[in-house]
């Protein structure tokens, strides 16, 4: 009995194993398929562990760059219900809602001057545009490895606040880099070459201005004169010249239409531009067209804060370095870099060529894009 058992055994063992080795010498073609489909999900994110994202976290603009591509581009807005405490908008959507909220939506902008104003908001903010990113097929959600750009002159408690934010946002290895150098990279400038060069890049609510040479930053500098600042100026003047009323959508429309740094834009000099609002005193319907010439001179007292802080960065500049600026040029990088006539009235000014970045909102972002792919070899990555 037990030997029969034992022999039924040994069959059922070998059986098995003729079975399992049918399988393989068999299906050989069909297990290499499965094993390719498996890859390429992991290749497509249905399995991966991790996404490697870089992100431009503007006071004005966010980008998010993955797989070479710009995914997200969106203001840097959220809109939150008061009484929950939830978001109820993000980036275009909210910014559409900028001042027309009632008492249970607020608009903010969690960047402000370059630094985290509201930590909350810019927590709920980068969260929500991470899950804008599309095509995302993932069973589980990946970790995320980051490159953020950071205000140069971040002071560690900012830098602490971005990082937290970034984390919470699902980021498990998270790099950052000084906005300046990753606009540097962004214009296509070998930061690492002994050679120095100058960005200037004119954000939402701060300037930066930095001297980059060997893969570090020599001379910085940062004020909060920049693209907000101009629009203020705008609303500002209308209010005063004009007496009417403005929002800052619709000052923010009249900077980009006939924003200008000089007075003379020769045959780059655009039309006028109409401004429709509530006249300041008697509240009634009015339209004013406003000429380029009008918004220079709003612009001015701003602008030239610009070009005293340019010339401060250049004072602290070494000799060497400041042979190469002479040489090469300074670029120009950010929203505020789009102002007509700016590159003209610097360059100008300061007896230094001024070359606009190509693509100027985007230069920092395609900066952080490349300093993602090179996590392991540029040592100014900040962990
Ligand atoms: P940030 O990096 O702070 O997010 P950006 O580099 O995205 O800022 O620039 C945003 C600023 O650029 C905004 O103040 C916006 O009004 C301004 N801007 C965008 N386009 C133009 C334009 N054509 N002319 C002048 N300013 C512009
Ligand atoms: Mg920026």
């Amino acid at each position: 009995m037990l030997t029969s058992i034992k022999s039924i055994n040994f069959v059922v063992q070998k059986s098995h194993l003729r079975f399992h080795l049918n399988y393989k010498l068999h299906n050989t073609p069909n297990l290499l398929i499965i094993i390719y489909i498996f890859f390429s999900y992991t290749k497509m994110g249905l399995f991966s562990l991790t996404q490697e994202i870089a992100m431009d976290l503007g006071t004005a603009n966010t980008v998010i760059i993955c797989n070479d591509k710009i995914v997200v581009d969106q203001p840097s807005i959220v809109a939150i219900d008061n009484r929950t405490q939830k978001l109820e908008a993000i980036g275009s959507k909210a910014y559409q809602m900028r001042g027309k909220t009632n008492q249970n939506i607020s608009v903010i902008r969690p960047l402000r001057d370059g630094v985290i104003a509201d930590f909350n908001a810019a927590e709920l903010m980068i969260r929500g545009l991470i899950k804008m990113i599309p095509n995302k097929s993932h069973l589980f959600t990946p970790s995320l490895r980051m490159v953020v750009g950071i205000p140069s002159g971040s002071t560690p408690v900012e830098m602490r606040a971005v990082r937290d934010s970034a984390e919470h946002a699902g980021g498990r290895d998270v790099y950052m880099i000084p906005e300046p150098m990753a606009a540097a990279l962004g214009i296509g400038i070998d930061v690492e070459a002994p050679e120095g060069n100058m960005v200037v890049d004119i954000g939402g609510g701060t300037t930066e201005i930095a001297v980059i040479s060997l893969g570090g930053i020599c001379t910085d500098r940062s004020i909060r004169i920049a693209g907000d600042e101009f629009t203020a100026d705008i609303m500002d003047y209308m209010f005063r010249q004009h007496n009417i009323k403005v929002g800052e959508t619709m000052a923010e429309n009249i900077k980009k239409n006939v924003g200008s740094a000089l007075i003379d834009l020769g045959d780059e000099a655009p039309d006028e531009f109409i401004v429709q609002g509530p006249n300041r005193i008697t509240s009634l319907p009015m339209e004013v067209p406003v000429s380029y010439q009008e918004i220079a001179h709003a612009l001015d007292k701003s602008i030239s804060k610009i070009e005293a802080a340019i010339l401060a960065a250049l004072e602290d500049t070494p000799p060497e370095i400041y042979a190469d600026l002479v040489n090469k040029g300074i670029y120009l990088a950010g929203g505020g870099a789009l102002l007509k006539g700016l590159a003209k009235r610097l360059t100008d000014k300061i007896q230094i060529q001024f070359h606009v970045a190509e693509d100027p909102l985007r230069a920092v972002a395609r900066g952080t894009g490349i300093a993602l792919k090179n996590v392991d070899n540029f040592r100014f990555l900040l962990r």
